[in-house]
């Protein structure tokens, strides 16, 4: 047996296609701001790829680079003129940012309606609720990831490896408010291939390359590798992909699996932002 391969990039295209079409309709140009502080390589390649993502939907785009020593104080007041602009309807701030800065205050200095990331406590709180809201980018994509099995959530045991906010808590959230029983893992957990094995979905974001071996997954199981870590210049998943295709019954690739799909999301999450914003105005 070999896994079906869940393709991200695939998805995230037909999304971009769903978005070009979805604009034509509605006649305005939704605006995304990307704040980036300090030059980290990484992040740099990330907004490149955000904008490029933009422009092939034909949204305005703006890189906002502060330097380094950009004071917290200074990065709130710049977040809250870009609040402040009719033409922005979503922003983010690129992680990391400099240790002399707390990401919690910054992130809550984005007002909700521009949230385009969905990682303000407004936003968090909502999903915790099970309330209408903007959802982060990640864990929206796994699940789309997870719905184009075909297979229903309900009922269905979900494992999450992996507790940060931005992924595996988030995840395992939305799998919990589509009925999934869900069971979270992290560094402490005790015989984790015991939890793993259990798992009809299991989701993994940790950041350590090939943890997952074939040996921890459950016959047909649908596995989503969230981490990307770089091996030789290579992008490395968390999860042994050769052999854990050969039991696992969907898999997603790493790259082009839930990579593509943080992006395609983050271009949901802006247009939706926008939507409201011309709706409020109308
Ligand atoms: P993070 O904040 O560092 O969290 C890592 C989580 O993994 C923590 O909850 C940690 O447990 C847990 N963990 C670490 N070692 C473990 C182990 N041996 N066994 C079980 N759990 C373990 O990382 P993150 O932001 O969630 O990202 C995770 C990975 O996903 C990274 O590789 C990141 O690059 C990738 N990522 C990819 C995308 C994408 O779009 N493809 C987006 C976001 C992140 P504790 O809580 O106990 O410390």
């Amino acid at each position: 047996m070999s896994a079906e391969i869940l393709n991200g990039n695939r998805l995230a295209q037909r999304i971009r296609s769903q978005i070009r079409r979805e604009l034509k309709k509605r006649k305005f140009t939704p605006g995304l701001a990307v704040i980036q502080v300090g030059d980290d390589a990484a992040s740099t390649l990330y907004i490149k790829h955000k904008q490029r993502d933009c422009e092939k939907v034909h949204f305005h785009s703006e890189v906002h680079r502060l330097p380094v020593e950009t004071t917290q104080a200074a990065l709130i007041q710049h977040i809250e003129g870009l609040n402040a602009r009719q033409d922005i309807h979503g922003m983010l701030v690129q992680m990391p940012l400099p240790d002399t800065i707390d990401e919690r205050a910054v992130i809550d200095t984005i007002t909700p309606h521009k949230d385009a990331d969905g990682l303000t406590l407004v936003n968090l709180g909502s999903l915790l609720l099970n309330r209408e809201c903007i959802t982060p980018c990640t864990p929206t994509g796994i699940i789309r990831l997870i719905e184009l099995t075909g297979e229903s959530i309900e009922g269905k045991h979900a494992v999450c490896v992996g507790r940060s906010p931005l992924v595996g808590k988030s995840v395992g959230l939305m799998l919990l408010n589509r009925n999934a029983t869900v069971t979270y893992c992290h560094s402490r957990t005790k015989n984790l291939a015991e939890q793993t094995q259990k798992a009809d979905i299991l989701v993994v974001a940790i950041g350590k390359p090939e943890f997952i071996t074939a040996d921890m997954v459950k016959t047909g199981a649908t596995v989503i590798d969230v981490g990307i870590s770089y091996v030789a210049h290579h992008a490395v998943g968390d999860v042994k992909f050769d052999e854990v295709k050969k039991v696992a019954g969907f898999i997603t690739p790493v790259p082009g699996g839930v990579g593509p799909m943080t992006r395609a999301m983050l271009l949901e999450n802006t247009l939706k932002l926008a939507t409201v914003s011309y709706g409020r105005q109308a």
